[in-house]
């Protein structure tokens, strides 16, 4: 276990998305917090990679943990992989010796979706906790009640170097922006636009593909 006074305190799952941007940045001493991720398939996996190890110097955190990929299998079962994900991010914690856990999920403003994401997180840090019924780690959700909106105004507000940011999960390799046309590209244009923040790759040339 980790030295409490100068080890890592703070795990912070980092998905490679803007919510995980928006956490990281969110914490009041970085160097004392460890990204936690697990890699995914293709080249939007690995250019998730690279953009967090970018993140990772850029907020100065102490080290980043890469965990390996869930069997394919799983991506039909997001719910899941959430959970999976989850625990092994409490048990990660607690055997690096922090007491926080910061989960950058977004519910959006619903009461059931929220009360259901504590509860998750409270069985997460129950099951993880190494010494049976006594949770060291705690389970902070600090975006969950925003709407996408807000989130992209406050990565603006945490002035979040543009470039941190790579919404796309397409798997064309050489792409110098975004698709514009998948799920998560659709998602957060629509809310940089619903919050009049500038979208990063306004005025951008096609995407290339090599
Ligand atoms: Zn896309």
């Amino acid at each position: 276990m980790s030295d409490l006074s100068t080890g890592p305190s703070t795990l912070v799952i980092d998905f490679g998305d803007l919510p995980s941007l928006v956490c990281g940045f969110l914490e009041s001493d970085p160097t004392r917090a460890v990204l936690w991720h697990r890699r995914g398939a293709g080249v939007a996996g690995a250019r998730r990679v690279a953009l967090l190890e970018e993140n990772a110097v850029a907020l100065g955190v102490e080290r980043t943990v890469f965990t390996d990929p869930l069997p394919a299998a799983f991506a039909e079962r997001p719910e899941l992989v959430e959970a999976i994900d989850l625990l092994e991010a409490c048990t990660a914690a607690e055997s690096l010796g922090c007491h926080r856990v910061v989960w950058p999920l977004v519910c959006g403003p619903d009461p059931t979706l929220l009360a259901n994401a504590v509860e998750r997180s409270c069985l997460a840090a129950l099951l993880a906790a190494s010494t049976p019924d006594v949770p060291r780690v705690v389970v902070e959700i600090p975006v969950a009640d925003l709407a996408d909106a807000a989130i992209a105004d406050l990565a603006e507000d945490l002035n979040i170097p543009p470039r941190l940011f790579w919404p796309c999960t397409s798997d064309a390799a050489g792409r110098t922006s975004p698709c514009g046309t998948c799920q998560e590209c659709r998602r957060w244009r629509g809310a940089f636009s619903e919050a009049r923040v500038e979208w990063p790759w306004a005025g951008a040339p096609a995407a290339v593909t090599v």
